[in-house]
Parts: C-alpha cells; structure tokens; sequence
C-alpha cells in the first residue's frame, strides 16, 4: 500500500495501455446499452415576454419526454436552454420559428462532448492508475457499475477500482481520521449507502454546516466539486484562519452524492439523468426530482405532478429515502446553523423563498451576505455571478431543499448554481473543476464564517 500525496491510499498497479483502457471503456458502454446522443441539440432560446415563455412551457405537453429543458422557462431576462433529440430537431424548429422564437444552438451535437468526456475520463484513469493518486481534476464514478463485463471482455476490471467516489471517501476517511469521520445516513431506492462526510475537531452536537452536492445527478460538476472541497477543508485545518475557527467551534457535515442511484446510472446509462431512480406501481416512468420533494410548499408551482416529467414532486414530501435520510438526520441533529445545496447550471447563489415571492424576515442579511460571497467568487477567476431569492432570480419552484431547510429553523440556507452559461451546460469538461471548485470554496467560506459570526 502507498499513500498518494492527494488523499488515497492506493496499490500499485501494473500498467495497462492507453488503448486497452479506452477501447474498453469504448466496448463496455456500447455493451450496456448507453444511451447515445449523436446528433442531439441544445438550442438557447431568448424569450422576448410571458407569452413567449408560455409557448415553451407548452413544448413540454405537445412533446412530452421529447424536450429536456436544461435551463426551464423563468423570465424574459434569462435564456432558455432545452436539449432536443435529433428525430424531434426539424418540428421543434418549425415550433419556435411560426411562433417567432428566436434561437441558436448551443450545443450541435451532445454526443461528440459525451465522447470527449469518456476519453478524458479514460486517459485521467490510466493516469491515476500509474501514480497511484487519485486525480481531483478528473470525473469519477461512484462504484464499480461495470459488474461482469470487463472480465467478461477480457478488459482490465481493477483500473476502475481505487478511483471510484466511494472507494475515495473511504481512503480520505482512513489517512484523515483524526478530523473527518463517515456516516451512513440511509439507503437510496436502489439500496446505495447514502454517505455522509463529518469533519469535527470534537464536543458533541456543535452547531453544524451541512452542504450537500449532486442532489441532480447529470450535475457533475457538483460532486467533483464536493471532492475538492473535502480535501480543501482538511488541508486548510489549523493554516486558514477562518476555517481553522470555524472547526474549533462547529461541525461541517457533507453529502457529496445525494443521489447514488440517479448518478451511478448517468455513468452506465444515461449521462443526462437527473431524477433519482424510484418506481411505483401504476406508472412506467422512473425517478422523482429530489428537490421538488421536500416539505415546504410541496406540489405547489413549479413541480410537476406526472411521473414522467423531469420535475416530478412524487407522490407525498419525503417519500424519496434520499430527501428522507437528510431529513431525518437534520432534524434529529437538531444544531444545524446553515444549509448549502450545490446545483448546476447558470452562475447563481440564492437564497430562499422558491416557492413563494414573500421574502424571508432575514431577507436583508441574506441579499448582504450572498453579495459578499459572490464577491469572493469572482476575486479567484473572474467569474460572476447573481444573486437573490431563488423565485425572484430563477423561478418558482416548490418542495426544493433550502426551503426546507429554512422552514425547519436554519437561516442561512442557500443554494448554487455553478458553471457554466450554457456553453457546456451539464457537460461541463473537466478542465473546469478545479477553477470552479476554487471559486465556489471561497463563497462557502464567506458563508461559513458569517454563520460563525452570527451564532443564533
Ligand atoms: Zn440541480
């Protein structure tokens, strides 16, 4: 065994060539059956007004399970961003065109970006596989989904072993126990571990900061963020001042894949999978939107209660064992103090209310605080951000997390939006996560030590 300078603990492995392990990975997704792109759009609407934006909600009717919006319709300021498969590409650009909507393709073909990200996934394996380190700049999965068929291709099965999310949090925990601890909250739908990272210097139920990621799990950036951000506040322990005070006084609780089930089948099926992957009788289609889930306004605008939209609410709040585990863990914690809900895409940090226009009572201090930490952001690499309440800045939507999690005593709750714009959306390349993972530690930061400050 041999400890790598980033955080696992790793064996030496015997190289394998480059060409085996991406012709592999190459093999074994056509094998599974992956879903395939090729051809598939996503056009940039600019809406002009409601009547326009309304036309576009239509799409979802008129083309049900067709249109995937990845930014939906909210407000005339803000683009739309929808993915349409390539069969649908000619009648949906008939659609916007005799209705005089405007638009251009963002993206011209998904699966030449999805082809890019399995070959840098494939060459940052090979990587890590020969410094035995796991590489924070790279997408990982989460467990071996490969089952069977590498062995049964003659493909090398250990190259996926030690750099997949769950063997990673274990190896973190091992070479950091004396700061980080994991905790096994519950079981996903699919019976996943759902896992938790606890970074405490001691006492007993201190004041916490829970921070979850990849609630959405075509969200990739959000976990790989998570990733960099456990690291980061393990190695800025007793150097950073501020995180330094902050774990002197209070625990950081964090939930790197909120959804287990929806982001393992993003690596074997469906890259653009967002819902978590629960079934009931009485309807075909799968996966309830975990956060349209929650408690706080449940059912109301912007959730959708068919089963097959992608912003199902399911059919009561908390019926997810997913939203249910946090819940459960949060409330019987009973000293959470802030709450920080990681999403992409759009550049945004809100704060509650999204299922309701009325402002929050610390509405001021929140609008202050989010301006202050947008701040930081763009101090590390330029990048900007908005910010405000989640249905004044996005839109309405109902049952989410923060609302929650306001509703249930914590003040400071807020919710990011992170890279990009929409140039790549979803499919944000990998080069990108350690500069976004960066800009957003430095917004978590300037939560975390207001939180600190303001003790309630
Ligand atoms: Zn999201």
């Amino acid at each position: 065994m041999q400890s790598s300078p980033g955080g696992g603990v790793v064996r030496k492995r015997s190289p394998v060539s480059r060409w085996t392990l991406l012709v592999c990975s190459f093999i074994l997704a056509a094998a599974l059956g992956q879903m395939n792109f090729t051809g598939d759009q996503v056009l940039r609407i600019l809406a002009k007004n409601e009547k326009q934006l309304s036309l576009l909600r239509d799409l979802e009717g008129l083309k049900p399970q067709k249109v995937d919006f990845w930014r939906g319709p909210a407000r005339p300021s803000l683009p739309v961003d929808m993915r349409v498969p390539f069969s649908e590409l000619k009648d949906i650009k008939a659609y916007l065109e005799s209705h005089g909507l405007a638009y251009n393709i963002m993206i011209k073909d998904i699966q030449v970006l999805l082809d890019e990200e399995r070959e840098a996934m494939a060459k940052s394996r090979r990587l890590e596989r020969s410094t035995s380190s796991f590489s924070y700049s790279s997408y990982h999965t989460l467990e071996e989904t490969l089952g069977f068929a590498p062995s049964l291709l003659n493909c090398p099965s250990e190259k996926l072993l030690s750099f997949q999310i769950y063997t990673w949090i274990d190896n973190f925990v091992t070479e950091h126990s004396d700061i980080v601890s994991k905790l096994q909250i519950g079981h996903s739908f699919e019976n996943r571990s759902i896992l938790v990272l606890k970074f405490s210097t001691g006492g007993s139920r201190r004041p916490a900061i829970w921070i979850d990621s990849g609630i959405h799990s075509r969200e990739w950036i959000t976990h790989a963020t998570g990733i960099w951000i456990a690291r980061k506040i393990v190695s800025e322990y007793g150097k950073d001042r501020i995180v330094t005070d902050v774990l002197n006084a209070m625990d950081v609780f964090l939930e790197i894949v909120s959804n287990p089930d929806g982001f393992a089948y993003t690596h074997s099926m469906n890259r653009l999978w967002r819902k978590n992957k629960s079934s009931r009788p009485g309807t075909f289609c799968i996966g309830v939107d975990l956060n349209r889930n929650w408690k706080s306004g449940f059912g109301g605008n912007g959730s959708n209660n068919n089963p097959c939209s992608e912003t199902y609410h399911g059919p009561s709040p908390q019926s997810e064992p997913e939203v249910a585990a946090v819940v459960d863990f949060i409330m019987s914690h009973g000293n959470v103090k802030a709450l920080i809900s990681i999403h992409s895409y759009s550049q945004m940090l809100m704060y509650p209310y999204g299922h309701s226009l009325e402002p929050v009572s610390n509405q001021e201090e929140l609008y202050h605080l989010a301006k202050d930490a947008v701040q930081a952001l763009y101090e590390v690499h330029g990048i900007e951000y908005i910010y405000g309440s989640i249905s004044t800045t996005l839109y309405v939507a109902s049952g989410i997390t923060v609302d929650w999690a306001y509703d249930s005593g914590i003040k400071y709750s807020f919710s990011f939006e992170l890279r990009d714009t929409g140039r790549y959306g979803f499919l944000l390349p990998a080069t990108q996560i350690i500069p976004t993972a960066q800009e957003t530690w430095m917004a978590i930061r300037t939560i975390m030590e207001h939180t600190l400050h303001h003790p309630y």
